[in-house]
């Protein structure tokens, strides 16, 4: 404390906050004193986070906070529900504050990017929070959608840019964004950049982007891969890993219950009778089955949508507001257009179909434990998915509980040993994710042209598309959990 005064900032900022600028808290401002206090952050970041409510930093913030206000690279291990937004923004909004800059047109000081559109809509949304009482722009571009008024926002200036990389590279090829003036880079979910095949995207983006530059990779997984890309990217990094995958899970109460396929639809409409099931995320491994399951339960009086990547932007975001709402009791979702999905009172995660990743049990399941909430989590499994169980479960390093207390229960399957990858089927699944893959590639090859006719539609240019086809002609490589 100094006399009226407390800094809350070091005295001599490290030069690259531009030296020894210090932000005082007077009196007045001693309100929005909470455990955020402590960390260096300015005032009016301090005054929007005590809008937010927030009274604590969640461990990923507590961590990596302090070294990214010296102005450290930061390689963040932790999934999305640990509050890493507010770990990379509140100590980038600070930093663009204390150096008081400008915004220009067409050239943005900090770049985030996503791999989903509704990332870079929620990352958009929390910066917007966050910069409340900072005269901070910032602007949320992706694809699906016109780019025209993106373009228009470009011209005005914009501080900070969040994006994905198709319509990121879209813009800079058309010269409507520059990313030479980037002083920090952000890129978020890492490892499912490199699923969904962006890897050549970021580093062509990652190449436009000064080299003196703070960066910072937050991945929920660090296989090889991403290993390889923050080697690329990051200067001296401090690593910052939080909640590994068995943590998470064990916040949430899980079940599995052994079900034949062809009465899992059965079993589902059983379960939705109980009331308590307010707010119910369901997942499913491919875009038709969502369709299906979402389908059923509408013909049985269960308000329901399904949220994936073949719908446009539109429906996408109805079918997120209606579940946010309340209007839509189920959701229905594939993994990659889960990614990202931050909803409050999910009460109950269903596995209509196991995932055949284990990583990605631990996501979906994630989702019914948002910021400190408990949650339960119910696993449909039937016969062919007894060996993704069992590798689900390694992962965790825990097993599932059964339920036997149901009208479908099968001893055929639960005393299966899940030992035996089934194989043809298998095929089949990657055959699925592929075309997956692919269709949603093809379905941003269509915007793009449909872009390209000036029909205002697109996610990628032709040489993204390009490079995706090439990558999906390599193996699609499962992301793995670090150990
Ligand atoms: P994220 O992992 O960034 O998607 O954040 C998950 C949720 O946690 C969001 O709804 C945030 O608003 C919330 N959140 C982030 N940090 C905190 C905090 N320190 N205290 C309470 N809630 C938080």
């Amino acid at each position: 404390m100094l006399g009226r005064y407390a800094c809350i900032v070091p005295a001599r900022l490290p030069s690259r906050f531009g030296g020894g600028s210090c932000y005082y808290l007077n009196e007045k401002d001693k309100r929005y004193m909470t455990d955020f206090t402590g960390l260096g952050l300015a005032q009016p970041i301090l005054h929007a986070i005590a809008d937010e409510g927030y009274t604590t930093p969640s461990p990923i913030q507590a961590k990596a906070i302090p070294p990214l206000l010296e102005g450290r690279d930061l390689l963040g291990v932790a999934q999305t529900g640990t509050g890493k937004t507010a770990a990379f923004a509140l100590p980038l909004l600070h930093r663009l504050s204390m150096n008081a800059v400008k915004s220009r047109p067409n050239q943005p000081h900090a770049l985030i990017l996503a791999p989903t559109r509704e990332l870079a809509g929620q990352i958009g949304d929390s910066l917007r929070d966050y910069a409340r009482h900072l005269g901070i722009r910032s602007r949320v571009i992706f694809g699906g959608v016109s780019a025209r008024p993106q373009i228009k926002v470009l011209n005005q200036g914009v501080h900070i840019l969040v994006a994905t990389p198709g319509r990121l590279l879209d813009l800079m090829n058309q010269r409507h964004v520059r990313l030479d003036g980037i002083e920090i880079f952000v890129l978020d979910e890492a490892d499912r950049m490199l699923d969904m095949g962006f890897i050549r995207d970021v580093k062509k983006i990652a190449a436009a982007v000064p080299k003196r530059r703070q960066t910072m990779l937050f991945s929920a997984t660090m296989p090889k891969t991403v290993e390889g890309l923050a080697a690329s990217l990051l200067n001296d990094p401090v690593r910052v890993e939080v909640a590994p995958a068995a943590t998470t899970a064990e916040k949430v109460k899980q079940s599995v219950l052994f079900v034949p396929k062809d009465k899992k639809r059965a079993l589902l409409t059983e379960l939705l009778k109980d009331k308590s099931m307010e707010r119910v995320l369901i997942f499913t491994r491919t875009k038709h089955g969502a369709d299906k399951v979402a389908r059923h339960l509408q013909q049985t009086g269960i308000s329901s949508d399904a949220i994936h990547g073949n719908k446009a932007q539109n429906a996408r975001q109805r079918a997120l507001n209606g579940f946010r709402s309340g209007n839509t009791r189920v959701l229905v979702a594939t993994d990659i257009a889960a990614r990202g999905i931050d909803v409050e009172g999910v009460t109950h995660v269903i596995n209509f179909e196991l995932p055949n990743e284990p990583e990605s049990y631990v996501h979906r399941i994630g989702r019914t434990a948002r910021a400190g909430a408990a949650g339960i989590a119910i696993s449909f499994c039937e016969l062919d998915e007894r060996y993704y169980l069992r590798d689900i479960e390694r992962t965790i390093r825990q097993s599932v509980p059964v339920e036997y207390d149901h009208p479908f229960h099968s001893d055929e399957i639960a005393n299966d040993p899940g030992t035996k990858k089934p194989k043809p089927q298998q095929k089949q699944r990657q055959g699925q994710r592929q075309s997956q893959g692919q269709s949603q590639r093809q379905g941003q090859q269509r915007q793009s042209q449909g872009q390209r006719q000036g029909q205002g539609k697109g996610e990628g240019n032709k040489g993204q598309s390009q490079s995706r086809r090439r990558n999906s002609q390599r193996s699609r490589r499962p992301a793995r959990m670090a150990a």
